[in-house]
């Protein structure tokens, strides 16, 4: 991922590297070459264009230009502008609280919710933390066995199936369970539609309302590139979400939702999603995705 960028970028720094002095002008060229590289990545285009600001301010008025090593001083500018875009420090899950602490994955149908929340459980139940699965999608069918198939590969408890009962009963069921068997965490996997609608927002603000959510995560495919971004842009401004998982992110050599997810929503990609089975997911560490993106 990101090896398209990574090679824009790498030319861009080598030739402001390789000259002793820089100029305003030689700044501001190199900038313009960064937007490019940062649109053909996919990248939102408001996001992008205050990025290269932000570097360009800081690169041609501080007293970069006039520094021995200036191209060493402008690549570290953007590295720290990087790292910044990508959401600074990694962020962690927020479920250290009195039990049962709950977790709720929302998303579009097809973004690998279902997957991620079997994965997200796996990891936090090997982290030493008795873990239940509940899926709350009545719409579409099987989606509920789906859950228990693959709480039974990643050796979770799923809630047991009643036929017929509404989202909003269910997480009710989950909770009540969860204190009397004590499960540390309870882990909501909300049903999926097609497109962004007031049904599923609807829905998924009832469930809330009643579960009280620790962490609601919102599960997008970082595919589908600026797309994703939408549609957390929209999540967000519904439900207080506290999180971001981009799946997919081992099919996404662009890197453009990564990049700029957390400047649209405000929120943290906390985790990444990098391949089909269950162990395939990844603690977000936007330094270390920005060093990749760097080389
Ligand atoms: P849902 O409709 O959002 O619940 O989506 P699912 O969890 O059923 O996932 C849809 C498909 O995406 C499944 O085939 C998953 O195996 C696949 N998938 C989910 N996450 C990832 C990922 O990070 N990488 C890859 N390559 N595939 C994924």
């Amino acid at each position: 991922m990101f090896d398209s960028l990574s090679d824009r970028l790498g030319g861009v720094f080598d030739r402001l590297r390789g000259r002793g002095a820089l100029t305003e002008a030689d700044v501001r060229g190199a900038m313009r070459e960064v937007r490019i590289a940062l649109l053909e990545a996919d990248v939102a285009l408001p996001v992008a264009r205050a990025f290269v600001d932000k570097v360009t301010e800081a690169a041609v008025g501080q007293n970069v230009l006039r520094s021995v090593t200036p191209g060493q001083q402008v690549v570290k500018i953007v590295n720290d502008a990087l790292v910044e875009m990508l959401g600074s420090d990694s962020a962690d899950l927020d479920i250290d609280v009195t039990p049962p602490a709950v977790v709720m994955m929302v998303g579009l149908q097809g973004s690998g919710k279902t997957t991620t929340t079997a994965k997200l459980s796996r990891l936090v139940k090997k982290r030493g933390k008795k873990v239940l699965m509940a899926s709350l999608d009545v719409n579409r069918p099987a989606a509920q066995e789906q859950l228990a198939v693959l709480g039974t590969q990643a050796e979770v408890a799923t809630l047991p199936i009643v036929q017929g009962q509404q989202p909003v009963d269910i997480a009710r069921r989950a909770l009540q369970s969860a204190k009397l068997q004590g499960f540390d965490v309870v882990m909501l996997d909300t049903a999926g539609r097609l497109h962004v609608d007031q049904a599923l927002m609807d829905e998924m603000k009832a469930v809330a309302d009643i579960a009280k959510p620790n962490e609601i995560l919102l599960v997008v495919d970082s595919l589908t590139g600026q797309d994703a971004v939408n549609v957390a842009t929209n999540f967000s401004q519904q439900v207080p979400l506290t999180g971001v998982v981009l799946t997919r992110m081992d099919g996404d050599a662009r890197g453009g939702a990564a990049l700029s997810m957390r400047a649209v929503t405000g929120k943290p990609i906390k985790f990444a999603g990098v391949g089909e089975k269950l162990d395939a997911i990844e603690p977000f560490h936007p330094s270390r995705v920005a060093g990749r993106i760097l080389g």
